[in-house]
């Protein structure tokens, strides 16, 4: 199958060979090496959304045959100048160079869609091994207009993010990265002066020990209201920063806020701990130990109170720097977590070398526990593993009473959802805390004063 009318075929062999598989690099390079300037290329940003998560993430050998069976999917419908790239074990890139016209993209993107939403088959069975929910998200640009590859795949990925919206779940857009770049620019400049001036704001959300029933810890979120009312979303400012090389800021600028509330905090008799979020640029920079622990030694707090949130996917990338980052961290007594847990389609092996004492079981397994039997047992064997690994497991995403009650039967240890509460400005958590501790701010009779552990 392809979605390239074979009649013209101006390159002999065009049709007979199958797209290349590349480095996800190489294929950036390639995005920008057209031949001709008034063609168009376009790339393709593919969401995999596989129904065999818990498989994969136990590299399990039918998930490998899945992925076999994807990679003959994509090959067979490119060009042999088309190439395609394992971006992560969710997520394909697809190059398509010196398209005629953008209605191939177009075509490209449905078709590949529609080639990998059906079922996933073993030789020998008749019920799918797994079933892929794609979501193909794509931006063309004039060969000739060449934006950096960085930029179509930023304008690709979102328009994936987007196309989750759409009722085919395909969106591919236009060059629009160029508009993009500049709200961004604005962005950027005026939140290198609200970091400047301190003008971002750091609420907490409580996390609720499911046994004694007490909040004594709370993750700092982010927060930003422009001058003119509106917000922006803590993922957007923190890519941003990503992107612009204002992250450290950024996490020194949390860090410092939710340390300094600490203090106050306990000198008014609440002992409390916070998480702060680390990104994978942090995580790369060997110098933020030693700032950490001097950001402690300032605001007089006991490094045991911190914990810091790291993904999987920070971890994969530079696993040896990592661990050794992690080891330090750990060395100095802070606490570490993994966040978003279960959406990294990593092998669990690679656990039992890390110094991490928290597992975050992602939220889109604990939204679902109940009314899907299949996010219920994931949840269950991640608990488990947490366990067995000696670390806590945190539910996060918990927004109703079933939903406690079951992780509580579950033995999961922490939990932090909109069930409890929203994310607070400092003032209101503080008031929350005391008044949940005390039993008074229980909306279904889950708090009460029951001893510490
Ligand atoms: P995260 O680390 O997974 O944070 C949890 C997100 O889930 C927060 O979104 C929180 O408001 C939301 N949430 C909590 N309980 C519920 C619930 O019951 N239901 C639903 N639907 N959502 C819930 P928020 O604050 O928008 O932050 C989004 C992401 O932005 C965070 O995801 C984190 O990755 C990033 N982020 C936020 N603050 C910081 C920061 O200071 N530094 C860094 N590096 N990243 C941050
Ligand atoms: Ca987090
Ligand atoms: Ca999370």
């Amino acid at each position: 199958m392809s979605w390239q009318p074979r009649t013209s075929s101006s390159e002999p062999g065009d049709a007979a060979q199958p797209g290349r598989r590349l480095s996800p690099g190489a294929l950036l390079e390639r995005a920008v090496q057209g031949a001709r300037d008034d063609e168009h290329t376009a790339l393709l940003v593919v969401r995999l959304n596989r129904s065999d998560r818990l498989a994969a993430l136990a590299q399990h050998p039918e998930s490998r045959q899945t992925l076999l069976e994807i990679a003959r999917r994509v090959e067979a419908m490119m060009r042999a100048r088309d190439h395609w790239a394992v971006a992560s074990h969710d997520e394909l890139w697809v190059l398509l160079v010196d398209l005629p016209t953008t209605a191939l993209a177009e075509l490209a993107g449905r078709t590949l869609r529609e080639s990998l939403a059906r079922p996933v088959h073993a030789d020998d069975r008749s019920t799918p091994i797994a079933q892929l929910q794609p979501v193909v998200g794509g931006c063309w640009t004039l060969t000739s207009d060449r934006d950096a590859p960085v930029e179509l795949l930023r304008a690709a990925t979102a328009a994936c993010a987007l196309a989750a919206a759409e009722d085919d779940q395909v969106l591919i857009s236009a060059p629009q990265t160029r508009m993009r770049t500049i709200d961004r620019n604005r962005l950027e400049n005026e939140l290198r002066v609200a970091l400047y001036a301190n003008e971002l704001d750091v609420f907490f959300q409580p996390q609720v020990d499911l046994r004694t029933r007490r909040c004594t810890n709370a993750e700092a979120l982010v927060r930003w209201t422009r001058e003119d009312g509106s917000t922006v979303p803590p993922d957007l400012l923190v890519s941003i920063c990503e992107e612009r090389g204002l992250m450290n800021q950024l996490t020194q600028f949390v860090l410092n806020t939710a340390l300094r509330h600490l203090m106050t905090w306990s000198g008014q008799g609440l002992e409390l701990g916070v998480s702060i979020n680390l990104s994978n640029t942090t995580l790369a920079d060997s110098t933020y130990p030693a700032l950490v622990a001097h950001t402690l030694d300032t605001w007089s707090v006991d490094p045991t109170r911190l914990t810091l949130e790291l993904t999987e996917s920070a971890i994969v990338r530079n696993e040896r720097s990592a661990i050794e980052f992690m080891h330090r961290i750990r060395d100095q007594g802070c606490k570490l977590a993994l966040d978003d847990f279960g959406t990294g389609y990593s092998s669990f092996a690679y656990l039992r070398k890390l110094p991490i004492g928290e597992l975050k079981i992602d939220q889109s397994f604990v939204r679902n526990m109940i009314a899907d039997r299949n996010d219920g047992r994931i949840v269950q064997v991640l608990i488990d593993l947490a366990h067995t690994f000696d670390m806590m497991a945190l539910a996060e995403g918990v927004e109703d009473a079933a939903i406690a009650a079951r992780l509580a039967e579950a033995g999961c240890d922490v939990a932090q959802g909109y069930h409890y509460a929203r994310p607070l400005p400092p003032f209101e958590f503080a008031g929350w805390v005391r008044a949940f501790n005390a039993g008074a701010a229980d909306q279904d009779g889950t708090a009460r004063a029951v001893p510490d552990r």
